[in-house]
């Protein structure tokens, strides 16, 4: 996998406008690994698309991420840095896998959720709505006392095993960050999305791209395509020279 280009980081920001998250996550894998036909990215496990997808970052934003988060306890803003690294899971989940959790006298088998999967759930319905829809769609059979039974009739607390193990079978799928307030000391837990975080870059980044062209363009006379093929120095330099 290569850092994405700046032509490339404009493309998959304009058509990720109009895209929902899950979208734009295949947008950008689809993008990055071109080896890989696009049937195949959808049916990665979350996790394993969430580590190409940190991956990609990576190489085309650097190895650091920083973030900010609220103190749940005392409102401070936190800011902070992390390392791709950091919040890299060892193992990525098996999107072939089938995954069993026998509870009582309740036996489950199911696969991981997949792009497919998130593409399908309603973006107005609450979580729990889509929750319990995808794992409709993940459970491959469910059985009581040897029977088969829907899944509509797994109790509570099966469900919850199920989605334990769902977890740990995909642990990049839900990175949670240990955070301290360091003016509280309040500890907890934030999630970081990935996708969220890469797109809310790359539509800073897009934003700011788009500005020097105009301006740039605007001064020399140069197109797009002449001012996105400048290494990000010369068109700073540049700029500078324009006096922006
Ligand atoms: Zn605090």
């Amino acid at each position: 996998m290569r850092a994405l280009s700046a032509t490339e980081l404009l493309t998959v920001w304009e058509r990720g406008l109009a895209q929902s998250p899950a979208q734009r996550a295949l947008t950008l894998l689809t993008v990055a690994c071109t080896e890989t036909p696009l049937e195949r990215l959808a049916q990665f496990s979350i996790g394993r698309r969430d580590m190409h997808l940190l991956e990609l970052r990576e190489r085309t934003f650097g190895p650091q991420l920083a973030s900010i988060a609220t103190c749940p306890a005392c409102g401070e803003r936190l800011e902070f840095g992390m390392k791709g690294a950091d919040i890299r899971a060892a193992s990525p989940g098996d999107p072939d896998g089938t995954f069993s959790v026998t509870h009582a006298e309740y036996g489950v088998q199911f696969r991981l959720p997949n792009s497919l999967d998130l593409a399908g759930l309603d973006p107005a319905a609450d979580g729990e709505t889509n929750r319990r829809h995808l794992l409709l769609l993940c459970v491959t059979a469910a059985q009581r006392g040897g029977g088969e039974i829907a899944v509509a009739e797994l109790p509570e607390e099966v469900i919850a095993a199920i989605t334990q193990r769902m977890a740990e079978a995909d642990p990049q799928a839900d990175v949670q960050l240990a955070l301290n307030c360091p003016q509280c000391g309040h500890a907890w837990q934030a999630p970081l999305d990935i996708v969220s975080y890469f797109w809310s870059e790359i539509h800073a980044w897009a934003s700011r791209a788009l500005r020097e062209v105009h301006l740039l363009a605007s001064a020399y006379g140069w197109r797009e395509a002449d001012v996105l093929g400048l290494s990000p120095y010369r068109r700073q330099a540049y700029l500078e020279m324009t006096g922006q």
